[in-house]
């Protein structure tokens, strides 16, 4: 059993990891919330005090952070006896506060790739630029790290692995769809950190095709979906995190990522990148002054958490997954829908920040309760996917599965072939199964209430 949390970052996912880490504080024990800027930490606490979104009795506190500081962060993850640390502030931090986890033997939780701030696009795979080169020290030292354990990358790979246990012998594609319907009532915004977002796009697309890396241009390959709920939607193919870890834990020969894109994003992104303002490069002004483009591009964007007081519309993420079982072809399409508003009225936050800040709390709670406890490093599909769609289920985050008996809520532990087919594959992840029935969670609100019927 591990206990107390300390969640890295203010932003609009920390802003929803801190929620429902109140929400689930009963089996998580005490919340520090620590980030460059002692305000915004203090603000999320305010939000979950008026929410009433804690549980149980527990130390709530913000702390000022700056998470670079491999010492400090050490000193703080000491100080606080925690045992997780959720790394939700930017990608640029993954490196330092993952060292001090392995460090001070604290479990390590992020919900994105590591990224160099002078670096974009790097050579495939991205994991092996970084994390995996510390997958070692994880081992030596017993430390848990669970990368990239957002929705997606996270459940997308935790929705790959258990299609493929499933409903599958043999597995040929999996094309991961990242709808977002929703609309705010912004001239232009990006729905999570600017800077990132643009630095997925502003060079070589990689996607893992016949069993080996592809590279594209933005927006060169265009292919439209009708999804459930959000129906016909254009997607274009776009390199994501989850297609690096993916494509060698899984040995499926295509896996692919599509997001959708509105003309007016393309516009505003092909007009920006044109004039060179999404670069990552500094440039000196005639003043004399060195500025990034892109970090005053983001400076001058609204902030993403802003966003969800008028965001209305829901997202719709999932997998679909193409291959043959007994001999014949074989589809399913897993997915989750969130809806803005809902979300907002939740936590108070909108959908992308939502269905980012679930999932890695559900880890930090199955890390909490020894299921995913590994003590090594892993990316998700590497863990048993069951007890976390179960816990996520609960949570406020629903899967559903479309395929040829319909379209339904996935519960993984009434699919009566998964645990065989685990089992066959990976002993030690089917030994690890979730116990059914040992959380005390809260009760669920009226939204998950009414989509698990
Ligand atoms: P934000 O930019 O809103 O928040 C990042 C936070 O990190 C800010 O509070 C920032 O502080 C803090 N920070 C930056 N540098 C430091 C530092 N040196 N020390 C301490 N804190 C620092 O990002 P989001 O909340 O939108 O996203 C958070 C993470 O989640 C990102 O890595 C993003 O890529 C990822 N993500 C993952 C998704 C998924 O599904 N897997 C989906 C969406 C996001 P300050 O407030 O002072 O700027």
């Amino acid at each position: 059993m591990k206990r107390n949390v300390l969640i890295i970052g203010a932003g609009g996912v920390a802003h929803v990891a801190a929620h429902k880490c109140a929400q689930n504080n009963i089996l998580l024990g005490d919340i520090h919330i620590a980030s460059r800027t002692l305000e915004k930490c203090q603000s999320i606490i305010n939000s979950i005090k008026a929410k009433g979104s804690q549980r149980g009795a527990g130390l709530l506190q913000a702390h000022q952070l700056d998470a670079l500081d491999i010492e400090a962060t050490k000193a703080l993850i000491r100080s606080t006896n925690s045992q997780i640390v959720i790394n939700v502030g930017s990608p640029f931090l993954n490196m330092s506060i993952m060292t001090a986890c392995i460090e001070t033997g604290a479990a390590y939780l992020d919900t994105a790739i590591h990224e160099d701030p002078g670096k974009v696009c790097e050579a495939p795979p991205w994991y092996g630029n970084y994390e995996w080169k510390r997958s070692e020290d994880c081992r030596q030292a017993g430390v848990t790290a669970i990368l990239g354990v957002g929705f997606d990358p996270g459940v997308v790979n935790a929705y790959g692995r258990f299609a493929m246990d499933t409903y599958f012998d043999k597995v040929e594609s999996i094309d991961i769809i990242d709808i977002n319907a929703g609309s705010h009532s912004r001239y232009f915004a990006t729905n999570f950190d600017p800077e990132i977002n643009f630095r997925e796009f502003t060079s070589t697309v990689w996607s893992w095709e016949q069993g080996q890396w592809k590279a594209n241009a933005m927006f060169e390959r265009r292919q439209d979906w009708d999804m459930p709920v959000v129906g016909k939607n254009t997607t274009y193919l776009t390199g994501h995190d989850e297609l690096h870890s993916m494509s060698r834990n899984l040995g499926i020969p295509n896996i692919r990522f599509w997001m959708g894109f509105g003309e007016h994003y393309i516009n505003v992104f092909t007009v920006l990148k044109n004039l060179g303002l999404l670069s990552e490069q500094p440039v000196r002004t005639a003043e004399g002054l060195e500025v990034v483009p892109l970090k005053v591009v983001k400076a001058v964007l609204p902030d993403p958490a802003s966003l969800a007081p008028d965001y209305t519309g829901k997202t719709c993420i999932g997998d679909l997954v193409k291959g043959k079982k007994n001999g014949k072809p074989q589809e399913v399409l897993i997915y989750n829908i969130c809806d803005h508003k809902e979300s907002y009225n939740e936590v108070g936050s909108q959908a992308i920040s939502y269905t980012a800040g679930v999932p890695v709390v559900a880890a930090a709670m199955l890390i909490a309760n020894g299921s995913w406890d590994v003590g090594h490093m892993a990316n998700v599909e590497e863990l048993d996917p069951a007890p976390f769609i179960d816990l996520m289920n609960r949570m406020g985050l629903v899967t559903r599965i479309r395929d040829a008996q319909g379209d339904r809520v996935l519960h993984p532990q009434h699919e009566s072939v998964v645990s065989a087919n685990a089992r066959k594959r990976s002993p030690q992840v089917a030994a690890n199964h979730y116990p059914k029935g040992e959380h005390k969670l809260p009760k669920n609100n009226a939204y998950v209430k009414s989509a698990l019927r």
